[in-house]
């Protein structure tokens, strides 16, 4: 009896997580929903950086090389991964692409800012996700076959819980009679498919640079003519061009994120879905 007591707790203690990286704060978080106590997560940016701005620290080198598994979007919104890879050494790091096998939505032509030909801003459309966590799953399973059961049971658990928020978010969302909005970049055309909003115009096309006076000058009429009551801004990027065009209009800003982490209570992917769409929703629906 006493042998297999010590048996027992020698087993348990025998597996400490192992090191998983992603490269975004909402991998991390679906990352650590699949894994929860089998895994240590650490994601290269942070929330309040915004996903196109990666500003590598010394530290991320030793993360990469002590990791087991690495995730990324793919869609060449994180073309620095494969040279930090590189750097730390570590060709034999498996690199797993969840963007693998969403359908994607075409932008027409790449930039220079983590924006393809492809738009990959795919995470804010819960039906990707689901997408996304099977990719997850194989990744962990593949680094850590001997928790397979408890990872497929966390990713079955989250993939209800998902679906059971997009019913519930698509219900609030169908409530509502002005969908109209203009964007701070577009980092929502999936969000906007998948619940139904319409997506007037951006203020930015690309990040880091700023709009033009005659480009200012076009939104404010278009705001004025269609009669658009919101502005979405993100706190990741500068909030001056919002202003002044609500200033200019009268329309409301509305500060949504892209990312989780950056707004207090929307560490979790399923928090930061349901207050982007929660937010957005009391904006619309102010007479
Ligand atoms: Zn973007």
């Amino acid at each position: 009896m006493f042998c297999l007591t010590v048996l027992f707790v020698t087993n348990t203690q025998a597996a400490p997580p192992i090191a998983v990286v992603a490269t975004l704060p909402v991998l991390k978080d679906l990352a650590e929903a699949v894994g929860k106590e089998h895994v240590r997560v650490s994601s290269l940016i942070s929330g309040l950086e915004s996903e196109h701005t990666y500003t590598p620290k010394p530290s991320d080198l030793i993360t990469i090389q002590k990791a087991k598994v690495l995730f990324q979007i793919g869609l060449d919104l994180e073309l620095w991964v494969r040279p930090l890879i590189q750097n730390a050494d570590r060709p034999d790091l498996p690199l797993i692409t969840t963007s693998r096998e969403v359908k994607v939505i075409e932008t027409g032509a790449a930039d220079d800012h983590g924006h393809g030909a492809a738009n990959p801003h795919i995470w804010l459309d819960p039906q990707n996700v689901k997408v996304m966590i099977g990719h997850i799953l194989k990744g962990l399973i593949a680094a850590d076959p001997d928790h397979r059961q408890d990872y497929e049971k966390n990713a079955s658990d989250y993939i209800r819980a998902l679906e059971n928020l997009e019913k519930e978010l698509k219900t609030k969302v169908g409530r509502l009679k002005d969908k109209k909005i203009i964007t701070h970049h577009p980092a929502w055309p999936y969000f906007a498919q998948r619940f139904g909003f319409d997506i007037r115009s951006n203020i930015l096309m690309q990040i880091g640079s700023a709009p033009s006076a005659k480009k200012l000058g076009v939104l404010i009429r278009q705001i004025k003519e269609e009669g658009i009551r919101v502005i979405v801004s993100e706190p990741q990027l500068n909030q001056k061009i919002p202003s002044i065009l609500a200033e200019e209009t009268g329309a409301t800003v509305v500060p949504l994120s892209p990312l989780t982490g950056a707004i207090s209570g929307t560490d979790h992917y399923l928090d930061l879905m349901r207050y982007n769409i929660e937010t957005l929703a009391a904006a619309l629906e102010k007479p």
